[in-house]
């Protein structure tokens, strides 16, 4: 059977372009005994994913150039050599970049899609849910009346970090790219305010006016100049949540900035970088808070899902100038 892959054509200097990616054409074999072919239905993009592009070492292995991306995908399988799946099961797993593959049931998980749909296993039930339950429920512990502040909060992570504030009484202001993300999050995900930072040019006094009572938790998705200003408003025995630092991902050099170490020194800020697979012995508590949550309605999603298999790069780079509300997906052909 032939199918097609896009592969990594050449690592990205800077911001990725279509031109670090290659489409090509494979023979795909017949299943053997034990394995199952899978036609994916959804593919994640996901901002990590351009660490793996790079050659510094980090803490998921690079990708090859010449060999297909992976991902996180759902997809369907088509046919079975195994007893653990059948024909016609959805599952999820880290699956290449390819309109078929053939997996052993050992790398994936089946789902059910009448519970929820397929592309929350991708966001708010999968790794972006995880991230921001740990994020704000281990290191951020926001208690009633707290001022939880976001950047990147119109995102995978962000919206889902947003909501569990709420959830646990905290007043919520995010920070995003745009008005109507930031409407989104008012409307859509009952945050209390949302900041456009591309729209202002003093972003720490718009914080300050904002949170007016100082920011006791601050959730990190992007860095750079929106954490410079987030940190000038932390409040004393604050805690910083150190998620993510987008702005930071396609610079071919160190970026400088204000010294934090003395504001966080000051006032005795609690700041912890992780890596959601740092809980991987809890993510079943996680899941099932995250599933009761989506299923009596206290936590929303949503997601941006640009059609097929070939707008798989466009979708990604799309992750570094604001394209995704929510959620960033390729639907399958
Ligand atoms: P996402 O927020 O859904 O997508 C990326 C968003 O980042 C874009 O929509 C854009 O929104 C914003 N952005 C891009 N470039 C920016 C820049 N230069 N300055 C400010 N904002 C920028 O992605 P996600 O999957 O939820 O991930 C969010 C962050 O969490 C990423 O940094 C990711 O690496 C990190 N993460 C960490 C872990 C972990 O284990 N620690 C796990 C998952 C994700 P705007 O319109 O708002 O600009």
């Amino acid at each position: 059977m032939e199918i097609q892959e896009i592969v990594l054509a050449s690592r990205p200097v800077g911001l990725p372009s279509s031109d670090n990616f290659r489409p090509e054409r494979k023979v795909l074999e017949k299943i053997t005994e034990g394995e199952v072919l899978l036609k994916p239905l959804y593919f994640s993009v996901d901002p990590y994913m351009r660490g793996r592009m790079s050659s510094v070492k980090s803490y998921a292995a690079g990708y090859e150039v010449d060999k297909p991306i992976l991902g996180g995908t759902v997809a369907k399988v088509i046919e079975s050599k195994s007893p653990d799946l059948s024909e016609g099961d959805s599952v999820v797993g880290t699956l290449p970049w390819a309109t078929c593959c053939i997996e052993r049931p050992k790398n994936l998980k089946k789902i059910n899609t009448d519970l929820f749909p397929a592309p929350y296993y991708l966001g708010v039930l999968r790794m972006p849910g995880l991230t921001a339950y740990f994020g704000m429920m281990d290191i951020g512990r926001p208690v009633k009346g707290d001022t939880v502040l976001i950047s990147g909060a119109a995102g995978a992570v962000g919206i889902v970090a947003g909501q569990i504030a709420k959830i646990r009484g905290a007043i919520v202001t995010g920070i995003t790219g745009s008005d109507e993300k930031c409407r989104m999050l008012r409307e859509q995900f009952g945050f209390d305010s949302a900041i456009n930072y591309k729209a202002t040019k003093a972003l720490r006094k718009e914080i300050a006016a904002e949170c007016p009572k100082g920011v006791d938790i601050y959730f990190d998705n992007v860095g750079g100049e929106i954490t410079d200003a987030a940190v000038a408003n932390l409040n004393f025995r604050s805690r910083f949540v150190l998620c993510g630092q987008i702005s930071q991902y396609n610079n071919t050099r160190i970026s400088t900035g204000p010294a934090l170490l003395p504001v966080l020194l000051t006032r005795s800020v609690t700041l912890q970088g992780f890596i959601v697979s740092n809980f991987s012995d809890r993510f079943d508590e996680a899941m099932s808070e995250l599933t009761g949550w989506v299923s009596n309605g206290s936590l929303k999603y949503t997601e941006t899902v640009i059609e097929g298999f070939n707008n798989l790069p466009q979708a990604f780079i799309g992750l570094f100038n604001g394209m995704n509300y929510g959620k960033m997906l390729v639907k399958a052909d």
